[in-house]
């Protein structure tokens, strides 16, 4: 049957209405944490792995500076930018590109290597954004299976095909909080056809404190065909904002630049974002923020009798039983009627757990008092 530009046989599309291609209606939609609590004095928000610290100081200050000139196009190749993540990271800005998030740079990569009959791989509790930016540029999305609720690297090669154009490993991966050593990171590479790229999701980078672990900048300084993806969104408090970036190869990065929407880093954007990146104090603050209260948020949760994925991120992967008034849905109904939102991963097929991102001290204090309260009762 002949088919038109969409992949469509042209009788299958209707001509009373404008129709989406092929595939797209087949997207699930991303489903994003909460931000209402249905009861509660007080909300705490642990549902989208912000910060408790906020952004930086300067940030916000660099922010608000740039709300005078809000009516000059922004520098579309984000100069300064790029010049201040090259110098943090002791990078080439010439091998960086910035986005309105790193969803952004991730989409671009999607528009710009997979198209209808490619397939790419990413693995089952891994970020869901990539799912659904695969089959927005029209591939197939091929889930590998983990093991312990870890990245496996066996299970992905074993599902490279002859179509396989990309790889996406979220490490850590969220939100399941675990990480693969980079040996591993290593040997998955090494085992890749050299046309498949390799897309390394450090967007927690910043918070792990593991000697085996590596973002990927060395890889993606070397291989012709690793790139690596930061944010703004986690540890630097912007969020709100829309600003994360990407390191690679120079044909890589030069065929996104082709794709990429020509002003997409916004001047308030991108001005935050260079004093963020130099806020090296504030980023300190954060990661000491969390060594203190992941380890302690994990080891009171696994006291009540929960079992909790160990994580290197600033989020937990809280595991319920099963039973009737125990479950991860009565959990999260409960926690929201005291004015805490967790995440639900049922879209990550997780339907028996809950996320919780490592908040402040009182917000902390409030998921174990109310997951006490939900297991033991009220009294205790
Ligand atoms: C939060 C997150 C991102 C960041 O997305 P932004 O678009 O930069 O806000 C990317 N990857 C993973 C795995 C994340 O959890």
């Amino acid at each position: 049957m002949t088919k038109n530009s969409t992949g469509l046989p042209p009788a299958a599309r209707p001509t009373d209405r404008p129709s989406p291609r092929a595939g797209i209606l087949e997207i699930a939609p991303y489903v994003p944490g909460k931000s209402k609590a249905t009861g509660g004095t007080k909300v705490f928000k642990l549902s989208s792995n912000e910060t408790p610290l906020g952004p930086s100081p300067a940030a916000i200050a660099a922010f608000q500076d740039a709300a005078s000139s809000l009516e000059i196009y922004p520098d579309g190749a984000a100069t300064a930018l790029r010049e201040a993540i090259g110098e943090a990271y002791g990078i080439n800005p010439a091998r960086i590109i910035a986005g309105a998030g790193s969803d952004d740079v991730l989409y671009m990569i999607g528009h710009t290597y997979l198209g209808p009959g490619d397939e790419a791989i990413h693995s089952l509790h891994g970020f869901n954004v990539y799912p659904i930016i695969i089959q927005a540029a029209g591939a197939t999305p091929v889930a590998a299976p983990e093991k312990g609720f870890t990245t496996y690297v066996d299970a992905i090669l074993d599902r490279v095909s002859e179509k396989t154009r990309v790889v996406f490993v979220a490490n850590p991966n969220n939100p399941t909080g675990t990480y693969l050593p980079f040996s591993e990171i290593r040997r998955l590479h090494a085992a890749l056809p050299p046309h498949v790229l390799l897309v390394l999701d450090a967007a927690y980078a910043d918070y792990v404190r593991r000697n085996d672990y590596e973002s990927g900048i060395e890889l993606a300084g070397a291989a012709p065909n690793v790139i690596m993806t930061r944010t703004f969104s986690k540890i630097f408090g912007l969020a709100g904002l829309r600003l994360g970036w990407g390191y690679g190869p120079a044909e890589v990065i030069d065929a996104l630049n082709r794709v990429r929407s020509p002003f997409n880093v916004s001047i308030p954007a991108a001005a935050a974002g260079v004093a963020a990146v130099k806020d090296k104090a504030h980023i300190e603050a954060a990661v000491a923020h969390n060594e203190e209260w992941l380890p302690r948020v994990t080891q009171a949760i696994e006291g009540l009798g929960l079992e909790v994925t160990p994580s290197v991120g600033n989020f937990v992967l809280i595991h319920f039983p099963a039973t009737p008034g125990r479950t991860a849905a009565e959990a999260d109904a409960f926690l929201m009627g005291r004015g805490i939102i967790l995440r639900r991963v049922t879209s990550y097929h997780l339907p028996d757990a809950l996320r919780m991102t490592i908040g402040s001290a009182e917000a902390n204090e409030a998921v174990i008092a109310g997951l006490k309260a939900f297991l033991h009762g009220a009294a205790s």
